[in-house]
């Protein structure tokens, strides 16, 4: 399973050593010595969890039929516009954040605000400005970053 969602996400646009970059900026002021490989090993521990599985694979099966019409109005123009007002994409990533507490919490709002790393790419493909539409992928990997860098911020602590 977890081998299928890492290829959903490939196919998106979206590579897990991608996702990593974002856990080492976020984790920079903390651990500066954080090395991309550790991050990804993180990326990896949480994309074996099988809440966060199940997330990617609802939130990437809206994004994709929203791109090809295939929703309900008026699901299909929220989704296709990412309505400012639709908050359904940010409520299914934080089952992912969840899983780390407070901190994933935390780490997953930042992401999002500040469109770290990848997250631009992916925003200025989708939406009004393009054919794509991301509207749940975003959020998604958001949320992974956040809980992969919480789960660093646990361990570091717990060592120590
Ligand atoms: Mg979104």
């Amino acid at each position: 399973m977890k081998d299928m969602v890492v290829e959903m996400l490939a196919s998106r646009g979206v590579r897990l050593e991608q996702i990593a970059r974002i856990v080492v900026e976020l984790q920079r002021p903390y651990r500066p010595d954080l090395t991309v490989d550790e991050c990804l090993r993180s990326v990896e521990k949480v994309m074996e969890k099988r809440e966060v599985q199940h997330a990617v694979l609802t939130g990437i099966a809206l994004d994709m039929l929203a791109e090809s019409d295939a929703l309900p109005e008026p699901l299909l123009t929220l989704v296709k516009t990412d309505d400012p007002l639709y908050g359904v994409d940010e409520i299914l990533a934080l089952s992912i954040t969840n899983i780390y507490g407070t901190v994933g919490l935390t780490n997953f709002g930042y992401v999002d605000k500040r469109k770290m790393g990848v997250l631009r790419v992916l925003n200025t493909h989708s939406g009004k400005s393009g054919t794509k539409v991301n509207t749940f992928l975003d959020d998604l990997v958001a949320g992974i970053a956040g809980a992969a860098a919480a789960r660093i911020a646990h361990r570091s602590e717990a060592a120590g």
